[in-house]
């Protein structure tokens, strides 16, 4: 369906180019977008701030990083021919593999044409009188769209911290979300890493093997489960492949988007024998299936409470100074409401004598200064200080761009109490426009490439569907999206989330409103909900027929087209 102003170029102040749609980013999601609207043979163009496809996995290049999904189910399902000829080599791939993994599919799927890189969306219209969006670059780029999909990911934002004179620090200033491409070499550096959620962990024990010294600024202790990461051994791949569609299908109804085992007894009515070595088998077996140890752990406090004591028990097993090892045992939150971590040798790290933990919740940080950093308490010469203290989740990477909908209403200004979303995929006064991933759906509760596919695979879906039907807008109305935000919320509140200060709640940002940003009711249940909408026609959603390139009839402004049943 090639729109039929289609990469008609313009003079003036109008658009240069007119696309069926418009891609924001070039990650997981944005790739297999592109992909998916390219074969319903539309116009598409991919923006992508980065100078390389990846998104979160282009920038996140500090050493250590890799997934903590296993690479086996962190990989698309979408082609068999796919799944079948890559070769991962890792229990959980490196950043380095991952990206050559989706160089491999921007190749085999010859995508690289339709994305333009080094290119930043900084604001998008919508315009009633034409029914499509404006879309505005840096550098001054002018493009028109019937659909914007935002593919911006839930952690891209960078998050630095306002320290008092972080422009004095006269070494470098790295943050682990936008590493330079060369590397860095720490040998016989004095190092200081700020922050110890899942980036930190995978960064220090690496940094403590090159740098002279190395101080972890952690102002609250993560719970962290070890990876055992190792080669995939060739006889579990060939298993995988064999079985891998039956794998992906049974993957999507699970309500983490991944198959694990989950022990159906409650941590509460087994013995303390019983406990410990059901906890300790998941240890060994290492990854984030430690969650599933017993069907209440991230449903009953006391429950929870029994698993994160076992991972203390393990700190304290692991790190020599009991001081230091007491220091590291979270306290404040439940297991697994932040992010549990996933780690090599994390806690054996603290073991050497080139690396100091440093309280800064005891002793905050007050100011960078030319030659280091200062807490409360002392003063720290370091060469380099690393930022590993995350993102603004889920709305940093919207709020970055000027999304205006209906009467050139402010997203932002919507969003200003919190995000409102039907389905995490259509904002309500902003149509035509969705969200992969977005806040109130599962997305990050469970294996994201399993949630972005789904999203892909139902918006282009949708669009199919309003060009069969000879539909120009859809958009969510304000009465399901008031339901769905209502329902977003009273999940969460039956969940131990709201808890922990953590970024799923938006407490890392200072000022952001207090609201379980992801869906807590499971991937395979919200896969579900979005397949009965669909099927009845798009429930909750507003259609219109009007303008030149899906419609045939006359314009019938907002009316509400019968169910398609
Ligand atoms: P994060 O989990 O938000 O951790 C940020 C860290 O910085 C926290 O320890 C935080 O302390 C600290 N921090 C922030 N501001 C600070 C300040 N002013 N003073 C001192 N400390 C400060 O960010 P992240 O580690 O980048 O991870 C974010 C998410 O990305 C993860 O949860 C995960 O979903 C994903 N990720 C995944 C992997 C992987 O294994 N595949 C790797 C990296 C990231 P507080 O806790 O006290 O705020």
């Amino acid at each position: 369906m090639p729109d039929a102003q289609a990469n008609r170029v313009k003079t003036g102040t109008e658009p240069a180019s007119h696309f069926d749609a418009v891609i924001v980013g070039a990650g997981f999601s944005g790739l297999y977008m592109l992909h998916r609207l390219r074969r319903l043979g539309l116009s598409v163009r991919v923006y992508e701030a980065g100078g390389d496809l990846g998104g979160t996995w282009y920038w996140n290049r500090y050493p250590g990083a890799r997934c903590d999904i296993d690479s086996m189910n962190y990989s698309y399902s979408f082609s068999h021919e796919l799944e079948q000829e890559w070769k991962w080599t890792e229990r959980y791939a490196t950043q380095p593999e991952i990206l050559r993994y989706l160089d491999h599919v921007a190749d085999r799927f010859e995508l690289r044409q339709d994305i333009q890189f080094e290119t930043r969306v900084t604001a998008t219209v919508f315009d009633e009188a034409t029914n499509r969006w404006a879309v505005q670059t840096d550098g001054g780029g002018h493009v028109s769209a019937r659909f914007v999909i935002m593919a911006t990911g839930c952690l891209s934002a960078t998050k630095v911290p306002d320290f008092k004179g972080l422009d004095t620090f006269q070494g470098t200033r790295l943050h682990t979300s936008r590493w330079p491409r060369e590397g860095v070499d720490f040998t016989g550096q004095r190092v200081g890493v700020i922050g110890t959620g899942s980036s930190g962990i995978q960064v220090i024990p690496i940094i403590a093997e090159q740098a002279s010294h190395l101080y972890v600024f952690q102002r609250t202790p993560s719970f962290s489960v070890p990876a055992r990461n190792a080669p995939l051994d060739p006889a579990y791949v060939s298993q995988m492949k064999e079985t891998y569609a039956e794998y992906r299908r049974k993957a999507r109804e699970t309500r983490a988007g991944v198959i694990m085992e989950v022990n159906p007894k409650s941590a509460l009515e087994v013995s303390p024998e019983e406990r410990e070595r059901a906890y300790q088998a998941r240890w060994e077996v290492g990854g984030t299936s430690f969650l599933a140890t017993f069907s209440d752990v991230m449903a009953n406090r006391d429950a929870n409470e029994t698993a994160a004591e076992f991972v203390r028990s393990r700190i304290r097993a692991t790190v020599r100074d009991p001081a230091v090892a007491e220091a590291l045992c979270p306290r404040e939150y439940p297991l697994g409401t932040k992010r549990i971590c996933v780690d090599t040798h994390y806690y054996e790290t603290f073991n050497r004598d080139n690396v100091t933990l440093v309280d800064v919740k005891a002793s905050p940080i007050e100011e960078l200064t030319p030659t280091g950093l200062r807490t409360r308490s002392a003063e720290y010469a370091l060469d380099r200080i690393v930022f590993a203290t995350g993102f603004d989740a889920f709305t940093g990477a919207l709020f970055n761009i000027d999304i205006r909908g209906r009467a050139n209403a402010s997203l932002k200004r919507k969003w200003a109490d919190g995000p409102r979303s039907y389905l995490g995929l259509s904002i309500a006064g902003f149509p035509n426009l969705f969200t992969i991933t977005g806040p109130g759906s599962p997305s990050v509760f469970g294996n994201a490439i399993v949630s972005i596919e789904q999203h892909v695979e139902w918006i282009s879906d949708c669009i199919t569907y309003l060009r069969e039907h000879r539909l120009e807008c859809i958009e969510a109305t304000a009465q399901a999206e008031d339901e769905w935000v209502s329902h977003v919320k009273e999940v969460a509140g039956r969940t131990l989330y709201p808890l922990a200060n953590s970024w799923y709640i938006g407490a890392n940002i200072p000022g952001k409103p207090r609201v379980l940003l992801p869906y807590a009711g499971g991937v395979g249940a919200y896969r579900k909900k979005c397949e009965a909408i669909a099927a009845q026609g798009y429930e909750g959603f507003t259609l219109t027929r009007a303008g030149e390139a899906f419609s045939t009839p006359p314009p019938l402004p907002s009316a509400r087209i019968p169910s398609q049943r």
